[in-house]
């Protein structure tokens, strides 16, 4: 039996997976010749079944496989015993030497002849685009590349289109697999991703799970996630790739374990509201986290900033403690730890100046910031603190020159760490500190201030594009 490896290809990883998840092993080397042929019958005998031959790998993963026998021509003669005979002759098959080499191990020859979108997802065939940078009908991959391929719809999660989660470390790939081949043990069928609509609400989940139950710091460090979310047949190939980066799972895993509540608190505002207000209606609230779209799901894959998240204007309070905004600051956005402590100090001599304001005085000053959506109207709130703090007879300035500068102009026009990252900040301190008396001028002020605040919350809107 060869020695299989992981070769850092989707497919053939996710086949490996699904071999040692199978086997209860760890590591490719543990696997014994005894192993691959226990995962080869345990396959044999689910992919003969008419669910998984046309209901799923003919209709959207290997079209006519030949291989697994999901052609329809071939129902008749679909039994566990020939599908089993094609994966050991595959695995057994001699190599050619005159062909290239494997495009996906780079260290056998490949088959003969090239391999097609019935055996290997994605590759093309005649006039069907593919997604292999050859552009040629059809790749040049191995008998062993094409082997582990064949397990991948064991592992596979089915959701609208077919799910394979890609991840580093490869322990992390087996983890985020688990829940499959349970499943597959438990109904015999694929696993459904617990009916999760959109692959990344359903990663989230998994994440914030296994963020709890994996509590090694080290597997989070360097953890690289994507996700590929395709769909191969003889309609069509279509393929999604969402890619987690590195940082944001650290932020995800320090989240879910140092401030649970706080991060479900910061995932809840997100929900898209029309989304989530149709299922309420219907009192299906708890499809909201399968089917609805997620603000701050998509802002952390694109790269862009939460932090609006982490405050609730409308309640004048925090979602969370300053010190995970400050992990999500220093580790996602890359703002340095002397950088924020310096706007931790300048929120504070805020807050020691807006605290001695009466209710009504103390709300209007919070207003004017939460209501600046450009630089000079974020200026002039500072130019108006300073003046009162000489009314007031406060000893020190608010800030010195330099200090003035730094915070509206040093961190430029960078997307993540604008005045509008400062904002943000300065807001969350203030409401950490002054919530109550802040909700207390919100009551006082009664209704008739109605029209002023839909004016803030449209205010608010347009920071957070
Ligand atoms: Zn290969």
């Amino acid at each position: 039996m060869p020695p299989f490896t992981w070769t850092g290809h989707p497919f053939t990883d996710a086949g490996l997976a699904a071999i040692l998840l199978i086997s209860g092993k760890e590591r490719p080397e543990d696997l014994t010749e005894k192993d691959v042929t226990k995962a080869i019958e345990f396959a044999s005998k689910l992919y003969a079944r008419k669910e998984w031959s046309s209901g799923y790998i003919h209709a959207m993963m290997l079209p006519n496989s030949g291989i697994l026998m999901a052609n329809p021509s071939m129902a008749k003669k679909r039994t566990p015993t020939a599908i089993a005979e094609n994966l050991l002759s595959l695995l057994h098959e001699p190599e050619d030497p005159n062909a290239p080499i494997c495009e996906i191990c780079g260290k056998r020859h490949a088959r003969t002849k090239p391999v097609y979108r019935s055996d290997f997802p994605l590759v093309g065939t005649g006039g069907i685009p593919n997604y292999f940078p050859s552009g040629k009908d059809g790749a040049n991959i191995c008998s062993h590349c094409l082997f582990l391929t064949q397990f991948l719809p064991i592992v596979a999660y089915r959701l609208q289109r077919v799910l394979v989660i890609h991840a580093y470390p490869h322990e992390l790939m087996l983890e985020l697999h688990n829940e499959a081949i349970d499943e597959v043990k438990k109904t015999l069928l694929a696993s459904n991703a617990r009916n999760f609509r959109r692959p990344e609400n359903f990663l989230f989940q998994l994440l914030s799970e296994l963020t709890v139950k994996v509590e090694r710091d080290e597997l989070w460090q360097n953890a690289s996630i994507t996700l590929y979310y395709f769909v191969n047949n003889n309609q069509g190939q279509e393929l999604e790739i969402i890619h987690v980066p590195s940082p944001v799972l650290s932020f995800i895993a320090y989240a879910s374990r140092y401030d649970s509540a706080g991060w479900r608190r910061i995932v809840a505002i997100g929900w898209d509201e029309r989304c989530s207000r149709g299922l309420a209606k219907k009192r299906k609230e708890s499809e909201i986290e399968h089917s609805c779209h997620n603000r701050v799901y998509s802002a952390l894959l694109s790269g862009k900033s939460i932090l609006l998240y982490f405050i609730n204007s409308k309640e004048k309070r925090t979602n969370t403690k300053w010190s995970l905004l400050a992990f999500y600051c220093s580790e996602v956005l890359g703002l340095d730890k002397e950088a924020l402590e310096f706007i931790k100090g300048i929120g504070d001599r805020v807050v020691e100046t807006l605290e001695k304001l009466p209710d009504n005085k103390l709300k209007r000053r919070v207003r004017e910031l939460e209501n600046a959506t450009k630089l000079y109207q974020f200026e002039s709130f500072f130019v108006g603190l300073e003046r009162l703090r000489q009314e007031l007879g406060i000893d020190k300035p608010l800030m010195t020159f330099d200090e003035f500068a730094q915070i509206l102009t040093a961190y430029g026009e960078d997307m993540n760490v604008s005045w509008k990252t400062v904002k943000n900040l300065l807001l969350f301190r203030i409401y950490e500190k002054l919530h109550d008396r802040l909700m207390k001028a919100e009551t006082e002020a009664g209704e008739e201030e109605d029209e002023e605040s839909k004016i803030e919350f449209y205010g608010l809107e347009e920071v957070e594009e």
